[in-house]
């Protein structure tokens, strides 16, 4: 392969990203400007990636190595000293789920905006180191909707989950007491003639079962 001079892949790198490196590295939390030097988390963090080669593409010569594309603020991190004062959360590189995006080294808060209810919400940096690394989503998937807002989805899908078990098998065989739960899930959905219709079904299935006896 060609080895490219340092300044010519820096020209490569710039085409390709439509930006320069910046060597003043701000801290993306407190805005300080930081000098590597003081960075040490973020150091251990970046060494940790070349040692066990993590990141496939850094080594591409388009990239230029794993520092090329930190100066390209191609990580979120924080400073020592936002880590100190628990602004931001020091990452577990290889708990993370990542292939063409980067991992995160390390999480601090994020406001987001929902796209149910348009509300701005936190994604806080300990819900993101458990997305992440216990939960294992891939790394760029992030949450669109609010806290209360995936409640609601998640009680949504499971009424519905509930409902098509109980009509799996048509109406003919189910009891009163499925038939009652059926009326109770559809007053759950708003759905009001459909939960009239079950209710009067279920009095019905009752009596029925009652003469039975
Ligand atoms: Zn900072
Ligand atoms: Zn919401």
């Amino acid at each position: 392969m060609k080895r490219f001079k340092k300044s010519e892949i820096s020209e490569m790198t710039e085409l390709i990203h439509g930006e320069k490196p910046n060597k003043k590295q701000i801290c993306p939390v407190c805005k300080s400007t930081c000098n590597r030097k003081v960075t040490k988390i973020l150091n251990q963090q970046l060494e940790l990636i070349k040692e066990k080669e993590l990141l496939w593409y850094s080594s591409h010569p388009w990239h230029g190595g794993i520092d090329r594309l930190f100066e390209l603020s191609h990580f979120e991190w924080a400073c020592d000293s936002c880590i100190e004062q628990g602004k931001a959360l020091t990452s577990e590189i290889e708990k993370q789920k990542f292939c063409d995006y980067p991992p995160y080294l390390m999480y601090f808060d994020k406001i987001r905006e929902c796209e149910k209810c348009n509300d701005s919400f936190t994604f806080s940096k300990e819900e993101q180191k458990y997305w992440y690394e216990e939960l294992e989503f891939w790394v760029q998937s992030i949450p669109k909707n609010c806290k209360d807002c995936r409640k609601k989805i998640r009680k949504k899908k499971s009424v519905n989950t509930e409902l098509s078990m109980l009509l799996e098998n048509g109406n003919e065989n189910i009891s009163s007491k499925n038939l009652y739960r059926i009326a109770e899930l559809y007053e759950e959905m708003g759905k009001e003639e459909k939960m009239k219709m079950y209710l009067t079904k279920a009095k019905k299935r009752m009596k029925k079962e009652n003469g039975k006896k």
